[in-house]
Protein backbone atom coordinates (compact mmCIF):
# COMPACT_ATOMS: atom_id res chain seq x y z
CA UNK A 1 0.00 0.00 0.00
CA UNK A 2 1.10 3.63 -0.92
CA UNK A 3 2.28 4.96 2.40
CA UNK A 4 -0.24 7.82 3.27
CA UNK A 5 1.32 8.19 6.60
CA UNK A 6 4.46 8.60 6.14
CA UNK A 7 3.84 11.64 3.13
CA UNK A 8 0.62 12.75 5.25
CA UNK A 9 3.85 13.49 7.66
CA UNK A 10 6.06 14.74 5.26
CA UNK A 11 3.65 17.62 3.99
CA UNK A 12 2.46 18.64 7.47
CA UNK A 13 5.82 19.01 8.41
CA UNK A 14 6.65 21.63 5.63
CA UNK A 15 3.25 23.84 6.44
CA UNK A 16 3.91 27.08 8.58
CA UNK A 17 1.86 27.30 11.68
CA UNK A 18 -1.67 28.57 11.09
CA UNK A 19 -1.65 26.58 7.61
CA UNK A 20 -4.57 24.07 7.39
CA UNK A 21 -3.79 21.16 5.24
CA UNK A 22 -7.20 20.20 3.36
CA UNK A 23 -6.53 16.20 2.21
CA UNK A 24 -7.88 16.24 -1.27
CA UNK A 25 -9.06 12.77 -1.00
CA UNK A 26 -11.28 12.58 -4.77
CA UNK A 27 -10.53 9.09 -6.67
CA UNK A 28 -8.72 7.84 -3.59
CA UNK A 29 -9.99 4.43 -1.63
CA UNK A 30 -11.69 4.97 1.67
CA UNK A 31 -8.47 2.59 3.00
CA UNK A 32 -6.52 5.80 1.95
CA UNK A 33 -8.84 8.37 4.05
CA UNK A 34 -8.94 6.06 6.88
CA UNK A 35 -5.00 6.05 7.07
CA UNK A 36 -4.67 9.89 6.97
CA UNK A 37 -7.55 10.01 9.74
CA UNK A 38 -5.52 7.72 11.86
CA UNK A 39 -2.73 10.02 12.11
CA UNK A 40 -5.15 12.96 13.24
CA UNK A 41 -6.25 14.07 9.87
CA UNK A 42 -9.81 15.18 10.10
CA UNK A 43 -10.48 17.69 6.84
CA UNK A 44 -10.76 16.24 3.15
CA UNK A 45 -11.83 17.35 0.27
CA UNK A 46 -14.07 16.32 -2.54
CA UNK A 47 -15.02 17.32 -5.98
CA UNK A 48 -17.51 15.01 -7.49
CA UNK A 49 -20.83 15.19 -5.27
CA UNK A 50 -21.30 11.17 -5.62
CA UNK A 51 -18.20 10.01 -5.27
CA UNK A 52 -18.64 12.24 -1.98
CA UNK A 53 -22.16 10.82 -1.14
CA UNK A 54 -20.79 7.27 -1.06
CA UNK A 55 -18.09 8.56 0.97
CA UNK A 56 -19.46 10.37 3.88
CA UNK A 57 -21.94 7.46 4.32
CA UNK A 58 -18.89 5.02 4.64
CA UNK A 59 -16.14 7.01 6.66
CA UNK A 60 -16.02 8.74 10.06
CA UNK A 61 -18.69 11.62 10.89
CA UNK A 62 -16.06 13.84 12.66
CA UNK A 63 -14.65 14.09 9.10
CA UNK A 64 -15.28 17.83 8.21
CA UNK A 65 -15.68 17.78 4.23
CA UNK A 66 -14.76 20.60 1.67
CA UNK A 67 -16.28 20.52 -1.50
CA UNK A 68 -13.80 22.15 -3.61
CA UNK A 69 -14.94 21.14 -7.34
CA UNK A 70 -17.09 22.96 -9.72
CA UNK A 71 -20.57 22.14 -8.21
CA UNK A 72 -23.95 22.44 -10.33
CA UNK A 73 -26.62 23.96 -8.51
CA UNK A 74 -28.37 20.82 -8.88
CA UNK A 75 -26.43 19.10 -6.76
CA UNK A 76 -26.41 21.42 -3.97
CA UNK A 77 -29.35 19.92 -1.94
CA UNK A 78 -27.05 16.53 -1.62
CA UNK A 79 -24.53 17.98 -0.05
CA UNK A 80 -26.46 20.90 1.86
CA UNK A 81 -26.75 18.69 5.51
CA UNK A 82 -23.23 18.02 6.27
CA UNK A 83 -21.14 19.63 4.08
CA UNK A 84 -18.41 21.60 5.70
CA UNK A 85 -17.42 24.17 3.22
CA UNK A 86 -17.70 25.00 -0.15
CA UNK A 87 -14.81 26.14 -1.33
CA UNK A 88 -15.37 27.16 -5.24
CA UNK A 89 -18.16 29.39 -5.54
CA UNK A 90 -18.21 31.01 -8.93
CA UNK A 91 -21.29 32.95 -9.27
CA UNK A 92 -23.92 34.46 -7.47
CA UNK A 93 -26.73 31.69 -9.04
CA UNK A 94 -24.61 29.08 -6.74
CA UNK A 95 -24.49 31.30 -3.84
CA UNK A 96 -28.39 31.86 -3.64
CA UNK A 97 -28.88 27.85 -4.03
CA UNK A 98 -26.46 27.24 -0.97
CA UNK A 99 -28.34 29.81 0.83
CA UNK A 100 -31.94 28.16 0.52
CA UNK A 101 -30.68 24.76 0.65
CA UNK A 102 -28.66 25.85 3.69
CA UNK A 103 -31.58 27.08 5.16
CA UNK A 104 -34.07 23.89 5.04
CA UNK A 105 -31.69 22.36 7.21
CA UNK A 106 -31.20 25.19 9.64
CA UNK A 107 -27.71 25.82 8.58
CA UNK A 108 -25.22 28.13 7.83
CA UNK A 109 -22.61 27.34 5.21
CA UNK A 110 -19.32 28.21 4.87
CA UNK A 111 -17.78 29.16 1.85
CA UNK A 112 -15.45 30.91 -0.25
CA UNK A 113 -15.02 32.33 -3.25
CA UNK A 114 -13.40 31.23 -6.42
CA UNK A 115 -10.88 33.68 -8.04
CA UNK A 116 -9.95 32.71 -11.60
CA UNK A 117 -6.43 34.24 -12.21
CA UNK A 118 -4.68 31.79 -14.10
CA UNK A 119 -4.15 32.54 -17.69
CA UNK A 120 -5.78 28.96 -18.23
CA UNK A 121 -9.20 29.06 -19.72
CA UNK A 122 -10.25 25.92 -18.95
CA UNK A 123 -10.31 26.98 -14.96
CA UNK A 124 -13.23 27.98 -13.44
CA UNK A 125 -13.62 30.56 -11.04
CA UNK A 126 -14.81 34.52 -10.97
CA UNK A 127 -12.48 36.81 -12.51
CA UNK A 128 -11.15 39.65 -10.52
CA UNK A 129 -13.72 42.32 -11.72
CA UNK A 130 -16.96 39.85 -11.84
CA UNK A 131 -15.86 38.78 -8.10
CA UNK A 132 -15.81 42.60 -7.24
CA UNK A 133 -19.20 43.22 -8.94
CA UNK A 134 -20.66 40.00 -6.73
CA UNK A 135 -19.67 42.06 -3.49
CA UNK A 136 -20.43 45.62 -4.85
CA UNK A 137 -23.96 43.87 -5.68
CA UNK A 138 -24.57 43.45 -2.05
CA UNK A 139 -27.26 40.86 -2.36
CA UNK A 140 -24.77 38.44 -0.68
CA UNK A 141 -25.37 40.72 2.32
CA UNK A 142 -29.02 39.20 2.87
CA UNK A 143 -28.24 35.40 2.91
CA UNK A 144 -28.54 34.44 6.36
CA UNK A 145 -27.28 30.61 5.77
CA UNK A 146 -24.39 31.60 4.02
CA UNK A 147 -20.92 33.00 5.76
CA UNK A 148 -18.18 34.02 3.16
CA UNK A 149 -14.94 33.06 4.93
CA UNK A 150 -12.29 33.97 2.14
CA UNK A 151 -11.06 33.26 -1.63
CA UNK A 152 -10.19 30.26 -3.27
CA UNK A 153 -7.93 30.06 -6.22
CA UNK A 154 -5.71 27.63 -8.52
CA UNK A 155 -2.78 28.92 -10.11
CA UNK A 156 -1.44 27.99 -13.90
CA UNK A 157 -0.40 24.73 -14.29
CA UNK A 158 2.81 25.75 -15.74
CA UNK A 159 6.16 24.88 -15.21
CA UNK A 160 7.62 29.07 -14.36
CA UNK A 161 7.32 29.76 -10.83
CA UNK A 162 7.52 32.91 -11.34
CA UNK A 163 4.08 32.90 -13.06
CA UNK A 164 3.07 30.69 -10.15
CA UNK A 165 4.03 33.05 -7.31
CA UNK A 166 2.51 36.16 -9.04
CA UNK A 167 -0.35 34.59 -9.35
CA UNK A 168 -0.50 33.56 -5.97
CA UNK A 169 0.67 37.17 -4.85
CA UNK A 170 -2.11 39.02 -7.36
CA UNK A 171 -4.72 36.39 -5.30
CA UNK A 172 -3.24 37.87 -1.64
CA UNK A 173 -3.78 41.61 -2.46
CA UNK A 174 -6.85 40.77 -3.87
CA UNK A 175 -7.46 39.22 -0.97
CA UNK A 176 -6.80 42.64 1.22
CA UNK A 177 -9.11 44.81 -1.27
CA UNK A 178 -12.00 42.59 0.14
CA UNK A 179 -11.20 42.21 3.26
CA UNK A 180 -10.78 45.92 4.27
CA UNK A 181 -13.92 46.43 1.39
CA UNK A 182 -16.17 44.59 3.28
CA UNK A 183 -15.18 42.37 5.68
CA UNK A 184 -12.63 44.09 7.86
CA UNK A 185 -15.35 43.47 11.20
CA UNK A 186 -15.59 40.16 10.07
CA UNK A 187 -13.08 37.08 12.00
CA UNK A 188 -14.14 34.83 9.90
CA UNK A 189 -13.16 35.82 6.41
CA UNK A 190 -9.86 34.70 7.07
CA UNK A 191 -9.03 32.09 4.59
CA UNK A 192 -6.96 32.24 1.36
CA UNK A 193 -7.18 28.84 0.07
CA UNK A 194 -4.44 28.29 -2.73
CA UNK A 195 -1.51 25.60 -3.47
CA UNK A 196 -1.82 22.41 -4.66
CA UNK A 197 1.26 19.36 -4.60
CA UNK A 198 3.37 21.19 -7.29
CA UNK A 199 2.72 24.57 -5.49
CA UNK A 200 1.97 24.71 -2.25
CA UNK A 201 4.91 25.49 -0.71
CA UNK A 202 4.90 28.57 -2.97
CA UNK A 203 1.46 29.30 -1.82
CA UNK A 204 2.38 28.85 2.05
CA UNK A 205 5.10 31.86 1.56
CA UNK A 206 2.35 33.59 -0.53
CA UNK A 207 -0.28 34.19 2.37
CA UNK A 208 -2.30 30.93 2.05
CA UNK A 209 -3.92 29.40 4.79
CA UNK A 210 -5.40 26.56 3.80
CA UNK A 211 -3.62 24.45 1.33
CA UNK A 212 -5.41 21.52 -1.13
CA UNK A 213 -2.81 18.58 -1.10
CA UNK A 214 -4.35 15.63 -3.11
CA UNK A 215 -1.36 13.46 -4.91
CA UNK A 216 1.31 13.95 -2.87
CA UNK A 217 -0.55 12.75 0.19
CA UNK A 218 -2.14 9.73 -1.78
CA UNK A 219 -0.22 9.04 -4.71
CA UNK A 220 -1.77 8.39 -8.63
CA UNK A 221 -5.43 8.63 -8.60
CA UNK A 222 -6.79 5.42 -8.67
CA UNK A 223 -10.39 4.61 -8.31
CA UNK A 224 -13.49 6.62 -9.89
C1 LIG B 1 -7.63 17.83 -7.40
C2 LIG B 1 -7.56 19.19 -6.83
C3 LIG B 1 -6.56 19.54 -5.92
C4 LIG B 1 -5.43 18.63 -5.51
O1 LIG B 1 -4.55 18.41 -6.58
P1 LIG B 1 -3.18 17.61 -6.36
O2 LIG B 1 -2.37 18.03 -7.53
O3 LIG B 1 -3.54 16.16 -6.42
O4 LIG B 1 -2.61 18.01 -5.07
C5 LIG B 1 -6.60 20.82 -5.37
N1 LIG B 1 -7.56 21.70 -5.69
C6 LIG B 1 -8.55 21.40 -6.56
C7 LIG B 1 -9.57 22.42 -6.87
C8 LIG B 1 -8.57 20.14 -7.16
O5 LIG B 1 -9.55 19.86 -8.02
Amino acid sequence: MYDVKKKLHEVLARLPQGVRLVAISKYHPNEYILAAYEEGQRVFGESHEQELSRKVKALPSDIQWHFIGHLQTNKVKYIAPYISMIEAVDSLRLLREINKQAAKHGRVIDVLLELHIAEEESKYGLPLAACRQLLAEGEWRGMEHVRICGLMMMASYVEDEGQIRSEFEQAARFFDEVKSSYFADAPYFCERSWGMSSDYPIAVQCGSTMVRVGTTIFGPRVTE
